[in-house]
C-alpha cells in the first residue's frame, strides 16, 4: 500500500527535510583532502541532534553511524571511520533525519580537491539524473516515468545504473512502498498521486552496474572497481508538481 500523506503529515516532513538540507549544507563545507570520514560523520550527528532531531540510519538494522559515507568505487552504505580523504577522491554522503517520527533522506556526491574529468562527468551526470527523475514526479505520470527518465539519461552519457539498490517511499518510516528503481519502463508502475512522498536516488557507475558487498557486511562496491556517484532528495508529489523537501 502506498500511503498518501495528509497536509499535516506533509508539514512535518517539510520540517524534517529542512533540517536535513541544513545539515547537509554544513557538512559539505568540511569535505577536503586530509579529513577523515569519521569527522564528517561526527559533525553530521552533532548538527542533527542540535536541531532536536535524530539520525535515521544509526542503529537501523544495526548500521553503526549517522552518515553513510562512500568513497570512489563504493556505491552506498560506506561506514565512516579513520579513512582520510585524498585529493582526487569522490565522496558520497547519505543522511537520514528522524524529526518527531517523520523521516527525510538525502545524498550528495562531492569532489575532494581537484578530480579527474571522468569523475567530474560522473558526478554531474548523477546530479542531473536526479533532477530529471524529480521532473517526472508529477500526478498523472507513472512511477516508471521517473525510472526510465533516469536510466535513459545516464546510459546516454555512457554510464550505468545500479540495479541492486533503489529509491523508496518515505514518511513515518524510513522505507515505505513503493520501491523507486532507477531503471525501468515508461508509463508502467503505480500512477503517481498527490500526497505521495518518494526518496529518489540515482546511483550510477562509470563502468558496469554489477556490485558486491564488502566484508563489513554493509558497503556496496562496484564489481569492476569503477567509481560510483549517488544523489538523493526526498520529494513530495503535489498538485502543483514535485516539491523537493530536502532542497
Ligand atoms: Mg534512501
Amino acid at each position: 500500500m502506498i500511503h498518501l500523506k495528509s497536509q499535516e503529515e506533509l508539514q512535518m516532513l517539510r520540517r524534517s527535510g529542512r533540517i536535513l538540507s541544513l545539515v547537509m549544507r554544513k557538512v559539505s563545507r568540511i569535505v577536503r583532502p586530509g579529513i577523515a570520514t569519521a569527522d564528517i560523520d561526527r559533525l553530521a550527528e552533532k548538527l542533527i541532534l542540535d536541531q532536536k532531531a535524530s539520525p535515521a540510519f544509526k542503529g537501523y538494522k544495526g548500521f553503526p553511524a549517522t552518515a553513510c559515507i562512500s568513497v570512489n568505487e563504493e556505491i552506498v552504505h560506506g561506514i565512516p571511520g579513520p579513512r582520510v580523504l585524498l585529493e582526487g577522491d569522490i565522496v558520497s554522503i547519505d543522511l537520514g533525519v528522524n524529526y518527531q517520527g517523520y523521516f527525510s533522506d538525502a545524498a550528495i556526491t562531492l569532489a575532494v580537491g581537484k578530480i579527474e574529468g571522468s569523475s567530474k562527468k560522473l558526478i554531474d551526470t548523477a546530479k542531473e539524473a536526479l533532477d530529471i527523475g524529480i521532473h517526472q514526479a508529477s500526478p498523472g505520470n507513472n512511477l516508471g516515468d521517473i525510472s526510465r527518465g533516469i536510466q535513459d539519461f545516464v546510459e546516454g552519457r555512457g554510464f550505468s545504473v545500479v540495479r541492486q539498490f533503489v529509491g523508496h517511499g518515505i514518511g513515518k518510516a524510513l522505507h515505505e512502498e513503493p520501491e523507486v528503481p532507477n531503471f525501468g519502463q515508461a508509463h508502467c508502475g503505480p500512477e503517481l498521486k498527490s500526497g505521495m512522498v518518494l526518496a529518489i536516488e540515482p546511483m550510477i557507475n562509470i563502468g558496469g552496474w554489477e556490485c558486491r558487498i564488502t566484508d563489513n557486511g554493509w558497503t556496496a562496491v562496484t564489481s569492476d572497481g569503477s567509481y560510483s556517484a549517488h544523489f538523493e532528495h526526498t520529494v513530495a508529489i503535489t498538485d502543483k508538481g514535485p516539491e523537493i523537501l530536502t532542497k
